[in-house]
């Protein structure tokens, strides 16, 4: 295979890279099994070497004749844009692996396991002083990582940083004070004027699960997933993309048993994910610059083949007659039915079951909340009554149980504090990334057809092919020549719905 790495220090760093490359795909494996086959008690053993592998991993990416090297090729001049994306993305990789002390790691990965735990049983029994004192130690973990990390305006920034490279509060705070202004009225109007509606009967109507991974193997083959050759379906408790290199991609779905949009729609956003890994370059093999670039840009992908592709008219009329053929109960609806049911706007408590209008409301309260935490020295014991104030300020609702309140979401028992603003990032990226690709193709005529090649070959030119070459600004840059702006989506939201 033709290589992009010409410069000899390059080729030395990706030669001893490949091991953190393998055990990165040993852990893939691992995760993806823990998930899908393991069966429960499981857990322990499995968490165990996932840690060790871990350590395992950072001991070679901090060896320090691995950083010289690294530093060495730093000082290079003339190497070319993959030879810098490799020293970019290692260079950061070991700068944030290197300013957490192993002692703070032991501590976060012990308190986040037991934290989970607690979490778990909190949410069963709706109690949440079970898991109070654990977010208490998580808000003072995160605190810390921030600290360790280093930030110029607030310790947030830190955080945000780690999952979103070169976000800031700022910008996520100029994003959500445009949407929420927006987003308001339009949401009122909705639901006011009834334009799309609140429920639709074919929520409750049920189908067996054989019949449903029928339906969804055939819409990923009209999208030509590679099903068998590198890829699979499978199923889990909470849907989710994996990939072990750019041949092995994997999704899983969910089936409830009842109102199928949730399992079609998910696994149509889960293809999004596995596709930005299947069309990234073959010559990244085992490079740190295979791969999605960070977790914005990779919803984006995945909310592109949810909300533009699986929720548009073009697609329900697409696989009606396949619904009909495996669902008997079709025969009593019509593919404006199947439009609809897929496009109702709810103001509801749960989060992952959000419309498209909604969603962004449920993300600010937590980004709200989590500066808090970190900014203002709110403590766990307050936050039930914040989240409630504040979705009843946003929503109009307000939830009677903390299951439909704060801990309905798993994240801040991981620690994962920072996450949540890339869901709306890539959201509203989804409905930019249309706009612009409106102006090369025919969108909605492709989708008809069921012709996804020249959508894929778009997506792929414009954001698959570059891996992590580039940071998120400078790749949407290169690719649409803007930053993300939410006009876009508020666009796309009112010619949708209004
Ligand atoms: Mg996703």
């Amino acid at each position: 295979m033709e290589t992009v790495f010409q410069n000899e220090t390059i080729k030395e760093i990706l030669a001893r890279y490949r091991r953190i490359w393998a055990i990165g795909h040993a852990q893939s494996v691992l995760g993806w099994d823990m998930e899908v086959n393991m069966p429960r008690e499981g857990i322990l053993e499995r968490s165990v070497a996932q840690g060790e592998l871990s350590v395992l991993s950072q001991e070679f990416l901090l060896k320090p004749d691995f950083v010289e090297l690294v530093e060495k090729a730093k000082g290079i001049e003339g190497l070319n844009e993959y030879e810098r994306g490799v020293v970019r993305v290692l260079d950061r990789d070991i700068r944030i692996s290197r300013s957490f002390p192993p002692e703070f790691l032991r501590e976060m990965s012990e308190v986040t396991s037991q934290a989970t735990k607690a979490w778990e049983e909190a949410k069963k029994s709706n109690n949440y002083s079970k898991f109070e004192p654990w977010l208490d130690r998580i808000i003072d973990l995160a605190k810390r990582a921030a600290d360790y990390l280093g930030y110029e305006d607030e310790p947030y920034d830190a955080l945000l940083d780690m999952f979103e490279e070169g976000t800031t509060t700022r910008d996520v705070t100029r994003m959500f004070d445009r949407l929420e202004k927006e987003l308001k009225p339009i949401l009122d109007r909705i639901l006011e004027e009834g334009t799309v509606p609140q429920s639709h009967p074919l929520e409750k109507e049920a189908y067996e699960q054989a019949q449903m991974e029928r339906v969804n193997r055939m819409i990923l083959e009209k999208f030509g997933f590679p099903l068998g050759v590198r890829s699979r379906l499978d199923v889990s408790a909470h849907p989710f993309t994996t990939e072990f290199g750019i041949k092995d991609v994997r999704i899983t779905t969910r089936y409830e048993g009842y109102d199928f949009r949730m399992t079609v729609l998910s696994t149509v956003h889960e293809f999004g994910h596995a596709l930005y890994e299947l069309q990234g370059d073959e010559r990244f093999m085992f490079s740190p610059i295979a791969g999605g670039v960070s977790l914005g840009i990779h919803e984006s992908q995945s909310r592109f083949w949810e909300n533009i592709v699986g929720r548009s008219r073009e697609f329900a009329g697409l696989i009606y007659p396949t619904l009909k053929e495996n669902l008997p109960f079709i025969a009593n609806y019509t593919p404006k039915d199947i439009y609809l049911y897929f496009n109702m706007v709810r103001p509801d408590f749960i989060r992952t079951e959000a419309d498209v209008v909604t969603y962004n409301f449920h993300i600010l309260l937590r980004f709200k909340l989590e500066r808090m935490m970190l900014n203002e020295g709110v403590k766990a014991k307050d936050l039930p009554e914040l989240w409630n104030d504040e979705m009843e300020n946003l929503l109009g609702i307000r939830p009677k149980t903390y299951r439909e309140g704060i801990l309905q979401d798993i994240h801040w028992a991981h620690g994962t504090i920072g996450y949540f603003p890339t869901y709306s990032i890539g959201t509203l990226l989804s409905a930019q990334l249309y706009y612009h690709m409106k102006r090369d193709l025919n969108v909605e005529e492709h989708i008809t057809n069921a012709d996804f090649g020249p959508i894929k070959a778009w997506l792929r030119e414009k954001i698959h092919r570059w891996g992590s070459i580039y940071p998120p600004k400078e790749l949407l840059k290169k690719s649409i020549g803007e930053e993300l702006n939410p006009d876009y989506f508020i666009r796309w939201v009112k010619e949708r719905y209004l």
